[in-house]
């Protein structure tokens, strides 16, 4: 696969399409990550031939052998990014280079081959454009795409695969929170860590939602939503979420969010919300925020607001917050002005509701 000119995806159609009457009615009220398209992408790598294969092709299981290396030592990353209806009727990708960017990132930290950026954006676009028709018309609606690779070398030796697949599918979503709560309550865990200083935190990797889901129990256990995870070293800092960032918003308008130290995802909605911030005038620092500070702040009123924020969940306020210390709320346990203002802002750019200053909106169908 020559590097340069746009890749091309050979196209192989289903024989089983799902009928226009039957998708519709599963995009009436889709849920997250229930309801797929016809169609995923798929690209195989070697080491003797590199990148090779593309194609957009029926979506459908995929044959392994027992002995494929990611059953047993788990190398495998993936992505997570929307493609969003227009209001005109077409549809758009928002910041997929910096999914394409972090994809390397995350390939690099498990020995695995990088994915030329061109040929990852090229996945993306070749499908949304098969799919189009798979994006909920409706207000939360979108086209969640979820990039993955994992090494399918058949090898019980532990060293890096030889052989991967990549593969894009993608899901028509609604809402991720359903019930429309107006916030979600977080359980701090003492007992478990996400990320070490050395480990894989900042990679977008599945092995770190597998250690993550015993904390998420435990939450659940504890009448929570979601964890909230401190630093593996002091047990004092808090990083983020099982898989969103998070934001602090204090009574003199200023914010705070946990500073990407190696241990912390480097969310793309981070990223985006620290622009848009910045852009409204707004001091926004990257610094540590411990958790006895933010009982502290919460207690006292000093802080506002708190919000966690990811593709898949957008921007959602903080309620409560509950450890085996006890339990303490968050300004109206509803989004606050700065909240609804900065989800508002980010979700008109990614709708085409307002102007893209940054160049983060691609249009592609
Ligand atoms: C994907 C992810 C996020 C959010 O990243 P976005 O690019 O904003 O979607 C945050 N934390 C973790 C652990 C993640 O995996």
């Amino acid at each position: 696969m020559s590097s340069g000119a746009t890749p091309t995806f050979a196209f192989e159609p289903s024989a089983h399409i799902v009928a226009a009457d039957e998708r519709a009615k599963r995009l009436v009220n889709p849920g997250f990550g229930r309801v797929f398209t016809d169609h995923m992408a798929l690209i195989r790598y070697s080491e003797e031939k590199g990148w090779h294969d593309a194609k957009i092709t029926a979506r459908e299981p995929v044959a392994m052998d027992p002995a494929s290396s990611v059953l047993h030592y788990a190398q495998e990353i993936f992505e997570g990014l929307k493609a969003y209806r227009r209001p005109e009727g077409g549809a758009a990708l928002f910041r997929p280079d910096a999914n394409a960017r972090r994809f390397n990132a995350s390939a690099r930290r498990m020995a695995m081959p990088d994915l030329p950026e061109e040929l990852f954006l090229e996945s993306i676009r070749a499908l949304v454009r098969t799919e189009k028709a798979w994006i909920p018309d409706n207000e939360d609606g979108a086209l969640y795409l979820r990039p993955f690779m994992f090494a399918s070398e058949v090898f019980l030796g532990v060293k890096p695969s030889a052989e991967y697949l990549y593969m894009v599918i993608a899901s028509s979503v609604g809402a991720y929170f359903k019930g429309g709560a107006p916030s979600v309550s977080l359980w701090v865990t003492r007992e478990y860590t996400r990320a070490a200083p050395g480990g894989t935190g900042a990679a977008k990797c599945g092995g770190n939602y597998a250690t993550s889901l015993i904390a998420q129990a435990e939450a659940t256990r504890n009448g929570c939503d979601q964890v909230v995870f401190l630093d593996a070293v002091e047990r004092r800092w808090v990083e983020e979420l099982g898989g969103m960032n998070i934001f602090f918003v204090f009574d003199d308008g200023t914010m705070v969010t946990p500073p990407l130290t190696g241990t912390i995802l480097p969310g793309i909605t981070r990223d985006s919300l620290l622009t848009l911030a910045r852009d409204m005038g707004i001091t926004v620092r990257e610094e540590p925020y411990s958790i006895e500070q933010w009982r502290a702040d919460a207690e006292s009123g000093r802080l506002t607001e708190a919000f966690a924020c990811g593709t898949a969940a957008v921007v959602t306020p903080i309620g409560s917050v509950k450890s085996a210390e006890g339990q303490f709320t968050i300004g109206g346990q509803s989004a606050g002005p700065i909240t609804q203002r900065l989800r508002t802002a980010l979700v008109d750019i990614q709708r085409g509701n307002a102007p893209d200053p940054h160049g983060w909106v691609e249009q592609v169908a």
